[in-house]
């Protein structure tokens, strides 16, 4: 329904004082309305009207509706709600929780969408010297968060294993005297994987993730290494790994590999295929990535890329897939629709830092280069990669952490990926839970502000927030039930160092 505000609504009868400040969007023939404070409500077009008219009245039921829900301005208890914004926007308090170190640019594999710039194995000379990896530690180890994770990611990082080991060592015994909650993980594609790291790993805590692409062609097609078969030897660790967990008596159902699948062309067809995929090497948990558009040359791109149209109905199709095979008993959860759902339904803030406002560059992660160099992300790192350092941020053999985290890039940044300021995000319904990247704002349309009226990543959040909608308004109480288990959070204590 396209509904003409115009037609129905005369200005001169509406009442700005009674509604709490508000956004709106048509939703299966209803009004959406959102608040700042992450509320929403679905509206007939007539409750729409009384309510911008200030026509409703305590003790009728639409009235205490949006009383309970913050849009009625008179109603509204201002001390609570601020300690609610506050409690969301509680990572504003702390540096940043995420610190990638690229422990090595080589690899063994020849992904085709691979967006590091990665050499071939015998380039020693790319890998993260241990006298740098403890700079980068102790640069760290300075964030004003009480907790913080350091990724190891490359190139393949196992390539690199002494100084993945000693990062281990060196961060455990630095923490004995810092107290944080620590916690390492890494993105390994296996093929270097071996008993023997393996129990190292599982000792120390070590998270696991990897890539997985869908079935055995699709995976092997798009993840090609020459030595083997990267689809075997991932889900037979995939299996291994989750074998260790269940033997320390850890919950099988949270505990468990992390795989993520990268969407490309070939894939578009084939989501039920690699949705069974995840179910039968033992995911919970699958989140459909499209393709970043970093890192390709112009051929590749065209190889495997897609419209952002082609996604989103992969999308759609995908979770529909998801959800039908959750009400045949099957969990499984798709996470982008988790994390929204988290923010939408469950008022968290689950801290996903491509979705909140300010965006997670600096403040939320930052990516550490084998030379030492610091980079706002992962993305910043991807950009340099194609040869413009426009997101490198220093060095931790010549910074200091205030020289890093306080200079005029990061103001920058902030300002860029803080959706109340950017034209177009700061009217939008879905303000209150979307983010913005500067990084994807600048590969794609050349400015880290980005123009979100013709912005593919807006396209994409928009898309998905309305079919989550769709959903919340129909109300299925069996897909309700499956989303409330989706945003029914446990922490996963066990990968914190003691
Ligand atoms: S990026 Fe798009 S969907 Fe997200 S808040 Fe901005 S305008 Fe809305």
């Amino acid at each position: 329904m396209s509904v003409s505000f115009s037609d129905v609504i005369e200005l001169d009868r509406v009442q700005p004082t009674f509604a709490m400040p508000f956004m709106h969007r048509v939703i299966n023939g209803k009004i959406l309305v959102t608040n700042d404070l992450g509320d929403y409500a679905f509206l007939e077009l007539e409750e729409f009207t009384r309510f911008i008219q200030g026509e409703l009245t305590p003790g009728e039921p639409l009235y205490e509706r949006l009383a309970e829900r913050n849009f009625i301005a008179e109603k509204v208890d201002v001390a609570a709600q601020a300690r609610r914004f506050a409690r969301k926007k509680g990572f504003l308090a702390y540096g940043p929780t995420l610190h990638a170190f690229v422990l090595t640019e080589r690899c063994n594999h020849g992904c085709q969408y691979c967006h590091s710039s990665v050499v071939g194995m015998g380039r020693m000379d790319t890998d993260m010297p241990i006298s740098t990896a403890e700079k980068a530690v102790d640069m760290a180890f300075q964030t004003t968060a009480p907790w913080f994770t350091i990724e190891f990611q490359g190139g393949e990082p196992t390539a690199n294993w002494d100084t993945l080991s000693h990062v281990v060592k060196y961060g455990q015994e630095k923490n004995k005297l810092a107290g944080k909650e620590l916690s390492f993980a890494l993105v390994t594609n296996f093929s270097l994987m071996t008993d023997e790291r393996l129990d190292f790993l599982i000792k120390n805590k070590v998270q696991i993730c990897c890539s997985l692409d869908g079935p055995e062609d699709l995976h092997n097609k798009i993840r090609i290494y020459k030595s083997g078969n990267s689809y075997e030897i991932t889900t037979g660790w995939i299996a291994k790994v989750n074998r260790r967990y269940e033997e320390l008596g850890l919950d099988t159902s949270l505990y468990r590999v992390e795989a993520l699948p990268t969407i490309t062309k070939d894939s578009l067809h084939r989501y039920e295929e690699i949705v069974d995929t995840y179910i039968r090497h033992g995911c919970r948990a699958i989140f459909l990535r499209k393709l970043d558009p970093f890192g390709f040359a112009a051929s590749t791109y065209k190889k495997l890329g897609y419209t952002m149209d082609d996604y989103i109905e992969f999308y759609r199709k995908a979770v529909d897939y998801i959800l039908e095979l959750n009400k045949q008993g099957v969990e499984v959860m798709e996470r982008h629709a988790a994390i929204m759902l988290n923010k939408i339904m469950a008022d968290e803030e689950p801290n996903y830092l491509d979705l909140r406002t300010p965006g997670g560059a600096v403040i939320g992660q930052v990516g550490y280069h084998p030379d030492g160099s610091v980079y706002s992300s992962d993305e910043g790192r991807f950009v340099a990669a194609m040869g413009d350092e426009i997101f490198k941020i220093g060095n931790v053999h010549e910074a200091s952490y205030t020289d890093l985290f306080t200079q005029d890039t990061v103001k920058a940044l902030l300002l860029a990926s803080t959706n109340q300021s950017q034209p177009g995000c700061d009217s939008c319904t879905y303000k209150p839970y979307c983010g913005l990247q500067p990084e994807y704002n600048y590969k794609t349309q050349g400015s880290i502000q980005g123009r979100m009226a013709d912005s593919t990543w807006c396209k994409k959040h928009k898309t998905i927030f309305d079919y989550l909608m769709e959903k919340l308004e129909r109300a299925d109480p069996e897909e309700m039930e499956i989303f409330r288990r989706w945003t029914t959070n446990r922490r996963q204590d066990h990968f914190v160092q003691e």
